[in-house]
C-alpha cells in the first residue's frame, strides 16, 4: 500500500450509517445462513460477531475484529507426525540415502522412491511417476519428455511462476503468454490467436488451488495437434471434472517445495500415462540412464537411445517423508475445503460480492477465497481494511505476471547468443504489459483471504466478521 492510497483512505468519507443500516437488515439472514450450512442448529460453537462486524473499522480507530494477527500457515509440515518421523528414521538406520543402491548389503534395499513413485501414480491416475528434486527441474524433464527444443514455441499464462517460463527458455524454445481469465488460470479463449505451425505444447497451469478449464484446453490441442503439460505445483490434491490434476494433458508436473499442499521442503514429481514420454523422462533426469527399477516399471523393452540429459534424481529422505505426506493429502485437502465451504457461506450474501471463477467447485483445493473488487484502489482499501482486523489478506501471490518481469521484458538469457531471442519470432516477439492487459487487471482486483487447513472455529468466525464488518464499506467508497 503506497502513501497515497493510505493518505486517500483516511480522508475517504465515513460510510457508516450506510452500513449500520445494511448490517441491521442483513445479520438477521446471515446467522440463518450459518446454522443451515452446518446443517445442525447450534452445531458450531463459535459463530461471527454482528456486533464487531457493526463497529467502526479499525482502520478508523475501532476495535480490530482480533487481537492478534491470523495468518494461514504452511500446509504440509503442519501435518508432520510420526509417521515422517519413521520414514526419515528407516533412511538413517538402514544406510540408504541414495534411491537406487546403498552400503549396508543386510540393510533393506532403498525402496522409499520407488514405493512413492507408484503411490503418487495410483493418486494421481497415471501410469507412471518420477520423483525429482524440484518442480522446476520436473518442468524441464517435461521438455525434454515432450521434445520440446529451439524452433518450437509453447503457450503458457502469463500469470504463473517463473519456473515455467524458465524451462521454457532453457530447453531453447520460445514463451508465448496467453491471458488468464476471472479463475486466475489460463484463458481457453485467449490460447488459439497464439497458435502457429511452430507451437508444440501448451502449458496449463492449475493456479492457486483452482484447475484450468481443461474441456476447451485440451480440446484446442486435439485440433491442432498441440500436447498438453500441466503444472499442477500449486494444486496437489485437486481435479477437474472427476479427473486428477496432472492425468489429463500429455503428462503433468508437480512440486514438493514448502509453499505447496505436500512437502520435504522441496522435491518434485513427473506424472504421465505415456511409455514414450516416461522413458524419455527417465533417462533425461537421471544421467542419460534407465535403470533397472525403471525398466522394471517400463514394463517393455526400451526404444530411445541415451541423449543429453541431466541429473534430477529424487533422494530417499525425500521420498520417504513425501510417501507420509501423500497418505495425508487428502485429509489435508479435506480440510482446507471445509474451511473455504465455511468462510464462503459466511460471507456469499453480502449484496453484490463476486468470488473467483470456478472451472470446477468440487474439484479445487479451498486454500485461497478470492473477492473481487472495482480496481485496484479499492483492492488496496479492502486489503489495509482487512489487515487492521487483523485477518492476513493479499493481493494475488505465489506467482508473477511474467511478462512485465524486467529481466523478461528485456529477455535477458542465460546468454546473447540464446536460440530463444536470436531467429523468426522469437527476434520479434514483444512482452510487457501490452502483452497481458486483462492478466494485469485480474490481478489489481482480487483480494485474497488465505486458507490454513487447521483454522479454528473461532478463525474462520473472524474472517466471516471481518469481511462483513469490511466489505460493505469499502465497496461503498
Ligand atoms: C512452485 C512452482 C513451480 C516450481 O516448483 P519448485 O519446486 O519451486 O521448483 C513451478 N510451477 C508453479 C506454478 C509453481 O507454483
Amino acid at each position: 500500500m503506497s502513501d497515497k492510497n493510505r493518505k486517500k483512505e483516511k480522508s475517504a468519507p465515513r460510510a457508516g450509517v450506510d452500513r449500520r443500516e445494511f448490517l441491521a437488515t442483513a445479520t438477521g439472514l446471515a446467522s440463518a445462513a450459518w446454522v443451515t450450512s452446518s446443517g445442525v442448529a447450534g452445531a458450531r460453537s463459535v459463530a461471527w460477531s454482528p456486533a464487531a462486524a457493526a463497529a467502526p473499522l479499525a482502520l478508523d480507530g475501532g476495535p480490530p475484529v482480533r487481537a492478534t494477527m491470523l495468518e494461514a500457515k504452511l500446509s504440509g509440515p503442519q501435518y508432520y507426525d510420526d509417521e515422517e518421523r519413521h520414514e526419515v528414521l528407516d533412511v538413517i538406520n538402514n544406510r540408504s540415502p541414495f534411491r537406487w543402491w546403498g552400503i549396508d548389503a543386510q540393510g533393506k534395499p532403498p525402496d522409499k522412491c520407488i514405493n512413492f513413485e507408484r503411490e503418487y501414480a495410483e493418486h494421481q491416475h497415471t501410469k507412471y511417476c518420477i520423483g525429482v528434486t524440484s518442480g522446476t527441474a520436473a518442468l524441464m524433464t517435461a521438455m525434454a519428455a515432450l521434445e520440446v527444443g529451439p524452433g518450437d514455441e509453447v503457450i503458457l499464462p502469463a500469470w504463473t511462476w517463473y519456473a515455467c517460463y524458465d524451462a521454457i527458455i532453457s530447453a531453447g524454445a520460445l514463451p508465448v503468454f496467453a491471458e488468464v481469465d476471472e479463475s486466475m488460470d489460463i484463458d481457453p479463449t485467449d490460447i488459439e490467436r497464439h497458435i502457429t505451425p511452430q507451437t508444440k505444447a501448451i502449458m496449463a497451469v492449475h493456479i492457486l488451488g483452482m484447475p484450468a478449464d481443461m474441456d476447451p484446453v485440451l480440446e484446442i490441442a486435439r485440433q491442432h495437434k498441440l500436447k498438453v503439460l500441466e503444472d499442477c505445483a500449486q494444486s496437489a490434491g485437486t481435479s477437474y471434472k472427476g479427473r486428477p490434476v496432472g492425468s489429463m494433458g500429455e503428462c503433468g508436473i508437480f512440486s514438493f517445495q514448502i509453499n505447496k499442499t505436500i512437502s520435504a521442503g522441496d522435491g518434485g514429481a513427473f506424472v504421465t500415462s505415456d511409455p514414450y514420454r516416461f522413458e524419455r523422462a527417465t533417462r533425461f533426469h537421471d544421467c542419460g540412464f534407465l535403470r533397472d527399477g525403471h525398466a522394471k516399471v517400463l514394463g517393455m523393452p526400451s526404444r530411445i537411445h541415451n541423449f543429453s540429459s541431466c541429473h534430477y534424481r529424487m533422494n530417499e529422505f525425500t521420498g520417504g517423508v513425501m510417501r507420509a505426506q501423500l497418505r495425508k493429502l487428502d485429509r489435508i485437502v479435506a480440510d482446507f475445503r471445509d474451511k473455504s465451504r465455511r468462510v464462503t457461506e459466511g460471507i456469499k450474501d453480502l449484496p453484490g460480492i463476486q468470488f473467483r471463477k470456478q472451472n470446477d467447485p468440487a474439484g479445487a483445493l479451498g486454500n485461497w477465497v478470492y473477492i473481487n473488487t472495482k480496481d485496484q484502489a479499492q483492492r488496496d482499501r479492502f486489503l489495509q481494511a482487512m489487515n487492521a482486523e487483523n485477518v492476513a489478506a493479499s493481493p494475488m501471490e505465489g506467482s508473477a505476471i511474467l511478462p512485465v518481469a524486467t529481466h523478461i521484458e528485456k529477455k535477458e538469457t542465460l546468454q546473447p547468443g540464446w536460440p530463444t531471442f536470436t531467429v523468426g519470432r522469437g527476434k520479434r516477439i514483444q512482452y510487457g504489459a501490452s502483452a497481458c492487459p486483462k492478466t494485469i487487471d485480474i490481478w489489481n482486483r482480487y483480494v485474497g483471504i488465505p486458507m490454513d487447513p487447521k483454522f479454528t472455529d473461532q478463525d474462520v468466525a473472524d474472517i466471516i466478521t471481518a469481511v462483513r464488518k469490511v466489505y460493505p464499506v469499502v465497496m461503498k467508497a
